[in-house]
């Protein structure tokens, strides 16, 4: 199965992407976790995108075309992938169908504007291994700062601060949006409240896919 997740900054895209590929056993690629890795790395690469997602602003999309192109031709990803925070706009949308994709479903998760940023301003994420926490949902690490999985120093996304948030969802609303009604004619779209509690939210988004 492919398997797109879409929704705003802090919907719980991640959340919901990393619950399913545990239980459909395939992989979740999310371009946004690809693109920090890329700039802990460091070098010319990581400098130009930095200028973009430190400023809450897409990455254009010739470059995250390639980075996805390249991911979704590993071995891993031969039965099926969950696509988190890709495409986000309908250029990046009709790039997946040229390369021959075939999407199954996809799944919008609504949150209203106060709630995101009330998450994003909360969240939390590992220092080492990028694992997400969060301080206002029932995501909250066991030891106050300090990842359940691998013992590191829990930080703040250089990207949610309250200034790029707002950017974040402007952008959102104008270059993400319109792929709500791209798949919605496609027949494929199916949306979730994304406000419920992670379980709820999770079960829903099951029941979805294997109908
Ligand atoms: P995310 O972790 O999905 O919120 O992504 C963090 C940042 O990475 C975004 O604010 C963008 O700057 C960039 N990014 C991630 N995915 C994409 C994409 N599909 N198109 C453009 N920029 C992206």
């Amino acid at each position: 199965m492919r398997i797109i997740f879409l929704g705003a900054p802090g919907s719980g895209k991640g959340t919901q992407s990393a619950i399913l590929s545990k239980k459909l056993g395939i992989p979740t690629i999310s371009t946004g976790d690809i693109i920090r890795n890329v700039l802990k790395s460091g070098g010319k690469q990581a400098e130009v995108l930095k200028s973009y997602t430190e400023n809450g602003k897409l990455v254009p999309d010739n470059l995250v075309i390639e980075i996805l192109k390249s991911r979704i031709s590993d071995s891993d990803c031969s039965n099926g992938y969950i696509l988190d925070g890709f495409p986000r706009t309908v250029a990046q949308a009709e790039a997946l169908e040229n390369m021959g994709v075939k999407i199954d479903i996809v799944i919008d998760i609504d949150v209203d504007d106060n709630l995101i940023c009330k998450r994003m301003l909360s969240r939390l994420v590992c220092s080492k291994c990028g694992s997400v926490f969060n301080s206002a949902t029932e995501m909250r690490p066991k030891i106050e700062n300090i990842c359940d999985n691998c013992g590191s120093k829990l930080i703040q996304r250089k990207d949610d601060t309250e200034n790029t948030i707002r950017t974040r969802l402007k952008v959102y609303k104008e270059q993400t949006l319109p792929l709500r009604d791209y798949y919605s004619s496609k027949k494929i779209l199916k949306k979730i409240d994304g406000s419920k509690p992670i379980a709820q939210s999770s079960a829903e988004v099951l029941n979805l896919v294997k109908n």
